[in-house]
């Protein structure tokens, strides 16, 4: 069984695509997918050898190696273009990383139709990332397990001018503000408020703070 996270990641792959996991760990992403029918080719991309390792003895073990390759690779290097790869999962790293991951093998991209994405932090980064190189934001889910909250963005092709609002909350998430939402920026805001509490009067930093505390007030 899945995490309620990686559950969450699997819901959003579309059926039959041709899958990449970016960092796929265990490769249970992959062997779930294929194993509900949901898909029936992966690559299991994974740039540390310990992890490629179970990732490859796990896919051993439940008997796919003929639906799931998994590859020794950093990041998009795991495939090529007769791959045929319609559907990339990046998921259960920093925002950043996932932005770099993407700028590196921006040129494979192109056959790429569904981005799946699971930052585990600097979601602004990634989005202007995707607005910036022609990606446009289709789909955002926002959820809590174990006291943590995870954002998820689908990604494809086209091109949109997100404010920076939506960057930063999220085009989908915003206009939803589910509970999960609340909660994650009403953490924010106390996080803020104990800054401001510490700081001196004539602090040059309290404008700043408080400038956030105010664009999260808006949105919520
Ligand atoms: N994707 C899984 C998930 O969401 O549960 C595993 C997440 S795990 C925290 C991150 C994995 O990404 C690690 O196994 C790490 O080795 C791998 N990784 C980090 N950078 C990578 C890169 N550039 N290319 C491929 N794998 C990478």
């Amino acid at each position: 069984k899945l995490s309620k996270r990686l559950q969450a990641v699997a819901d959003l792959v579309k059926p039959n695509s041709r899958l990449l996991d970016v960092g796929s760990d265990h490769a249970y992403l992959p062997t779930y997918l294929v194993q509900q029918e949901k898909i029936d080719f992966a690559i299991a991309g994974e740039v540390v050898k310990g992890p490629y390792q179970i990732a490859r003895n796990h896919v051993a073990e439940q008997n796919l190696q003929e639906n799931i390759e998994v590859r020794l690779a950093d990041g998009l290097a795991a495939f090529e273009e007769n791959d045929a790869i319609t559907s990339v999962v990046i998921a259960g790293m920093g925002g950043i990383l996932i932005s770099e991951i993407l700028e590196a093998g921006k040129d494979k991209l192109s056959q790429v139709e569904q981005l799946i994405l699971q930052p585990n932090n600097h979601e602004e980064s990634l989005r202007s990332w995707l607005m910036d190189h022609d990606f446009v934001i289709t789909f955002e889910k926002i959820l809590l397990e174990a006291g943590k909250i995870y954002e998820i963005i689908v990604a494809e092709h086209g091109t949109t001018e997100l404010n920076e609002t939506e960057l930063e909350f999220g085009p989908y998430l915003s206009q939803e503000k589910s509970e999960v939402f609340r909660q994650k920026w009403n953490k924010e805001l106390n996080t803020l408020n104990k800054i401001l509490e510490r700081l001196p009067e004539n602090h040059e930093k309290r404008t700043k703070v408080q400038a956030e505390k105010e664009k999260i007030e808006g949105v919520l």
